[in-house]
């Protein structure tokens, strides 16, 4: 155990920047290390949160590699039994230089490292955005608040992401927080409901950059917007960046305050636009190339040749072809591609539907469907439960109360808690990753299945 940790610390040390490791690694103790167990020891959950939000990927590919086959790794911040409670340092400089500890000190970035600019392909239609972005990004230019306003599946999030990746990367130190407005607004209620308020506030404001996705979901959420607006202030008063991004523009978002409305309109707008067709080309063979797969030119084009602008839409073709082409062994000639792209067109108007994911995660826990829609505590049924509503999450368009609703008429903040905490044990244990996947997979394909 003694050997495996510290050649793991000596490869951190070996490629972080001093500072980092220092301050993120000297502390850390071996625990313990059953066959395909590494517990690690870290002084406090400020430290579990931040290690695994920035470094957790790192770690477990250089345990996998160290060791020779697949570990689970795991930090622990519970002291151990009789322990001397001086033996750990302090905790890092930042974590004791704040106000008194609540559940808000530490931050969870909510960013998705795959987006970066590196990745973002530039063509006429993103250039504006993605200029401005990346002036943000370098804290070049002060656009506040930079709003990013274009189409479903044009590339919003993508920018967002890769300005709030590129924010931290320069500095680690820097509180970037990413949510969908959706989260935050269910971070809201979740505070109105635990009586969190302070705590929330104190959190937001002290924030250096807010990025929020799909603000005109904030439409109608009177409560949101009011908050949304205090926060709004007080950053901006401070200097601080605020990016947001929307389907649609300020002046057509329905029920907003006219306050939000020219606090939105007070910044830099850039919009997208659907992208042509030789961008659309040069993105899916970008990411056909990331998943290591030639895209022919004629296939490539004929894609782009579709009238879809959605690149989400178009990147689901895409990916089905290359599933296709890897179990058939066969490239993807046009012919084919013209072929099965009707099929996947046809398949996509069926949607897949709340009963459908039950039903399956039942199949596969060997339950019964009724057992998921009933009140019953059972402790056997909380994680097909949860692992149930976490997928509605993924799949449908339903809201949290609605799910909610559907599983027994549980309270909203159930969902939440659920899709949380099965995101959260999916980072440390692979093998409910492994399951939720393979849901996944027997979810998309039974929905296809069904009639095409
Ligand atoms: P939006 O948030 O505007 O609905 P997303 O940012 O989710 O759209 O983009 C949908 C998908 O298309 C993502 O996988 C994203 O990586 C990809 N995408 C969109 N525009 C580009 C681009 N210019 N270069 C590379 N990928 C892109
Ligand atoms: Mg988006």
């Amino acid at each position: 155990m003694e050997e495996l940790f510290n050649r793991l610390m000596a490869a951190l040390e070996k490629e972080l920047p001093a500072d980092d490791y220092q301050r993120w690694f000297l502390p850390l103790k071996p625990k313990s290390l059953a066959t395909r167990q590494f517990i690690i020891q870290v002084p406090n959950i400020f430290f579990k949160t931040w290690i695994n939000d920035h470094y957790g990927l790192r770690i477990r590919k250089l345990i996998d590699e160290i060791a020779d086959q697949n570990m689970d790794l795991e930090f622990d911040c519970a002291r151990p039994e009789n322990s001397d409670p001086t033996a750990f340092p302090s905790p890092a400089p930042e974590s004791t230089s704040e106000p008194a500890a609540s559940r808000y000190d530490y931050y969870e970035t909510g960013l998705t490292s795959k987006y970066t600019f590196s990745n973002f392909v530039v063509g006429s239609s993103n250039q504006l955005a993605h200029a401005a972005s990346l002036a943000v990004a370098n804290r070049s230019a002060a656009y506040n608040p930079l709003f990013l306003y274009g189409g479903s599946g044009l590339g919003k999030t993508h920018l967002l992401n890769a300005i709030g990746n590129h924010l931290v990367g320069q500095n680690h130190n820097l509180r970037v927080v990413y949510r969908s407005s959706e989260a935050f607004t269910n971070e809201l209620i979740e505070a109105l409901r635990t009586e969190g308020m302070s705590d929330f506030r104190k959190k937001y404001r002290r924030i250096d950059a807010l990025l929020i996705d799909d603000i005109h979901f904030i439409g109608g959420k009177e409560r949101t917007q009011e908050e949304f607006f205090y926060t709004f202030n007080a950053l901006y008063e401070a200097e601080k960046q605020i990016i947001l991004s929307s389907d649609k523009m300020p002046k057509d978002i329905s029920d907003l305050e006219d306050r939000l409305r020219s606090r939105f309109e007070g910044g830099l707008f850039a919009d997208i636009s659907p992208p042509d067709r030789e961008t659309k080309v040069a993105i899916l063979t970008r990411k056909a190339m990331e998943e290591g797969i030639e895209l022919g030119t004629d296939v490539g084009f004929y894609l782009a040749s579709q009238n879809e602008t959605n690149i989400r839409v178009l990147e689901g073709y895409l990916a089905r072809l290359c599933t296709y082409a890897s179990l058939t062994r066969k490239p993807i000639d046009l012919d084919t591609a013209q072929r099965l792209l009707g099929l996947f067109i046809e398949a996509d108007r069926k949607q897949i539907t709340l009963d459908l994911i039950i039903k399956v995660t039942a199949d596969f826990f060997q339950l019964k469907t009724s057992d998921f829609r009933s009140s019953k505590k059972h402790k056997n049924l909380a994680l097909p439960r949860q692992a149930a509503m976490y997928l509605a999450r993924q799949f449908t368009s339903l809201s949290t109360i609605e799910i909610g609703q559907r599983f027994g008429g549980r309270d909203h903040s159930t969902v939440i808690h659920a899709v949380k905490k099965i995101e959260r044990v999916m980072e440390n244990d692979k093998s409910l990753a492994r399951t939720i996947s393979e849901l996944e997979k027997t979810i998309k394909t039974s929905a296809t299945a069904r009639e095409g």
